[in-house]
């Protein structure tokens, strides 16, 4: 078990998953998984790269390679969070429950870690009738996205984190990218390091790549 947790009294694993597009990976980001894993316990938080986010089709950017080698500099040495290649290797559209599927294990005890925007539409992810029996829901706050409770998908209640509101976006940081703005702050330096060698999100970066 990691330092500074607290196994479950039925000795279960508790592992929090976060799935995003990482396009690329930010500071709220990490603020998210990291706040997550302290305000639940977590002995770790496995951040998820999609590696076809159906739902972002024609919005993707970067390669799907190049968002998981972000993720991974960018949690590189911070305790307790770990990167998973799983949907980024396997074919077809990301779907979360195949991904509580493939997590699964029967002393290990899931939550599902979504920020507020993301919970608020969740009701049309393909499998959403599973979720609840693979894993615990927990939301997270986001600058500018409250929505109410009611909005939370029906019958899953969710536990609630609140973290420092950091009012970033990957979208806003693409449009700086390709301003030629810096994002040094804003990115983790190790995601900064391979947007710069790999020229990604360069004003005539080409949209849908992912
Ligand atoms: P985009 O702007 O391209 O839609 P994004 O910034 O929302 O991207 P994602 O990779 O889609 O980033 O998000 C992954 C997860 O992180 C989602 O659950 C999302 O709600 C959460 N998240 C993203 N940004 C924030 C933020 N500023 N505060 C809290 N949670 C966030």
């Amino acid at each position: 078990m990691l330092p500074g947790t607290v196994r479950a009294p039925d000795g279960s694993e508790r592992i929090g998953v976060f799935g995003g597009t990482f396009d690329p990976v930010h500071v709220a980001h990490i603020v998210a998984a990291v706040e997550a894993r302290r305000a639940l316990a977590l002995d770790r938080v496995v951040l998820v790269p999609a590696g076809d986010p159906w739902q972002k089709r024609g919005s993707v950017t970067a390669p799907a390679a190049d968002r998981l080698a972000m993720v991974r500099a960018a949690t590189d040495g911070i305790e307790g969070l770990e990167v998973s290649p799983l949907e980024v290797e396997r074919d077809g559209p990301s779907y979360t429950y195949q991904t509580l599927e493939a997590l699964s294990a029967p002393d290990r005890r899931l939550f599902l870690i979504v920020g507020a925007d993301v919970a608020a539409t969740m009701h049309s992810w393909v499998g959403i009738e599973r979720l609840p029996g693979l894993a615990t829901l927990v939301v997270v706050d986001r600058a500018g996205d409250q929505p109410a409770d009611g909005e939370l998908p029906p019958g899953w209640p969710g536990e609630r984190v609140s973290i420092p509101r950091l009012d970033v976006s990957s979208t806003e940081l693409r449009a700086r990218a390709a301003r030629g703005w810096p994002l040094h702050g804003l990115v983790p330096p190790g995601a900064v390091r391979i947007i710069a060698e790999r020229g990604l999100y360069r004003g005539d970066a080409g949209a849908g790549v992912g």
